[in-house]
């Protein structure tokens, strides 16, 4: 078997990638591998769905640039496939005193970003929002924020890719590559001989990226995203999606409200480490030596406590346990008590990637290229939102190998460079 381009993963960049190529190459054979039986089991389908508008971003990062566009052409792909979208607009509130800098911050970035965004005094966020408390009054009203529907979007675009003459591969596990020969073996046995290979394989795209040669100083560490209920019969109406004000450092967006467009409202997700690329319960998914690899990662980001990674480790920590969590709750919507929340079986994995250069946790979607492959690594929020432009970004770098540039990126945790954050001022 051979195919011009194949493409390791069927997750909403996977996808989406199929489709622009398809779109640019029409007579080109593609094939796409899925290990699950359908797509979109991973990330793609256990996130909060919202279309983020792009403000949290350094402005030269791949982030800023493609998540405004991928929220417009996401929210147009909703409309023009009846799949249901719900426009309520994000506010965003300091949960204390301390975060009044960030909100400045985080006000002058959407600007410089190009994100609509208006600062509420205490009246406007009152009227907006009664629920929700703000440490200083203020607050910030962003419009254009939306929930989409992700598992929708998933059926849909891989309905659309298929008819397009894509080779959509379910139950087909990549399980060994060689590069030098241009082929892959997949589990079951069957070898595929490939002309170029795109990897968006999301929670494993480290691990294949290293099989092909590419990119082995980047490892994942994967944090767990976990969200409970507010119960149907709580008595607190929300209007609108209400995050806390975050620490840009971080850009961990602490826990928020998410209203879907099923009408239930999800309170998280955590950000938890994780000890598996797929450790969703339990100790399922958990191999000892990668897990053994990814507590002495995050023991060296502790140790170092860089960038308030130590408190916000504490913090995540706590969140795990009920009243850890019930307490984060409170400080955003202080009318919420235990009996108000309910379990919620929905669990994800952000995959952050670990730059072991650097000792950096990196914010930023990281491309890698050689002359027969791409990898797109770390592909952490907001790249559900992102993923039309972002496939058009991969596709023009394998058209033209020389624009794959290193992007600059902005660190979680770099403690040979403290001096270089100069992207957390204010553009
Ligand atoms: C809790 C949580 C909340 C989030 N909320 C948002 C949000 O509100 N908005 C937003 O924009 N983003 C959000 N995100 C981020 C977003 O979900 C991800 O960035 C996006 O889904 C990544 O898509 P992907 O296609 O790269 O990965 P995935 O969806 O994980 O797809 C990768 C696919 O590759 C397959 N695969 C892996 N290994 C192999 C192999 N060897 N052979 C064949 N197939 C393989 C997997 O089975 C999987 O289906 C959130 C993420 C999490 C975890």
């Amino acid at each position: 078997m051979s195919s011009d381009f194949l493409i390791i993963g069927a997750g909403i960049i996977g996808l989406a990638i199929a489709r622009e190529l398809k779109r640019r190459q029409p007579a080109a054979s593609i094939v796409v591998l899925e290990k699950e039986a359908e797509p979109g089991r991973h990330s793609s389908g256990r996130n909060s769905g919202v279309l983020h508008s792009g403000l949290y971003y350094a402005p030269d990062s791949l982030k800023a640039r493609l998540c405004r566009q991928g929220a417009l052409e996401m929210a147009a792909w909703h409309v023009e496939h009846g799949i249901p979208l719900n426009r309520c607009g994000k506010i965003l509130t300091p949960l204390a005193v301390e975060d009044a800098p960030h909100m400045e911050r985080l006000y002058a970035r959407a600007q410089g970003n190009g994100v609509r965004v208006e600062k509420l005094d205490a009246q406007g966020l009152k009227e907006l929002e009664p629920e929700t408390r703000s440490a200083t009054g203020a607050a910030l009203w962003i419009p254009g924020a939306a929930v989409g529907t992700p598992a929708d979007v998933l059926k849909t675009l891989a309905d659309e890719v298929r008819k397009a003459g894509v080779a959509l591969w379910n139950n087909a596990e990549l399980a060994r590559v060689d590069a030098a020969a241009r082929q892959v073996t997949l589990k079951h046995g069957e070898r595929i001989h490939f002309g170029y290979a795109i990897n968006a394989a999301g929670l494993h795209a480290d691990r294949i990226a290293h099989q092909f040669g590419v990119g082995r100083h980047y490892v994942l560490l994967p944090f767990k995203g976990l969200y409970w209920k507010l119960k149907a019969d709580a008595g607190i109406r929300l209007h609108h999606l209400v995050y806390p004000v975050m620490d840009l450092r971080t850009l961990t967006l602490g826990i928020h409200t998410t209203s879907a467009t099923d009408g239930v409202i999800y309170l998280g997700p955590t950000a938890v480490p994780a000890f598996g690329r797929e450790h969703y319960q339990g100790l399922h998914g958990v191999r000892p030596i990668e897990a053994l690899r990814m507590l002495r990662d995050l023991v060296r980001m502790f140790l170092h406590d860089s960038e308030g990674y130590r408190q916000q480790a504490w913090q995540e920590g706590r969140r795990y346990f009920r009243r850890g969590f019930l307490e984060a709750v409170q400080a955003l919507l202080p009318n919420v008590h235990a009996e108000h929340l309910a379990p919620a079986a929905k669990v994800g994995l952000h995959p952050r990637i670990f730059d072991r250069r650097r000792g950096a946790l990196l914010k930023d979607f990281i491309i890698e290229q050689d002359a027969h492959s791409l990898h797109i690594l770390g592909a952490t929020s907001p790249a559900w939102t992102s993923a039309f432009p972002l496939a058009r970004h991969v596709c023009e770098h394998i058209e033209n190998p020389g624009a794959s540039a290193p992007e600059k990126q902005e660190t979680d945790f770099a403690p040979h460079d403290r001096t270089a954050r100069t992207s957390d001022a204010p553009p």
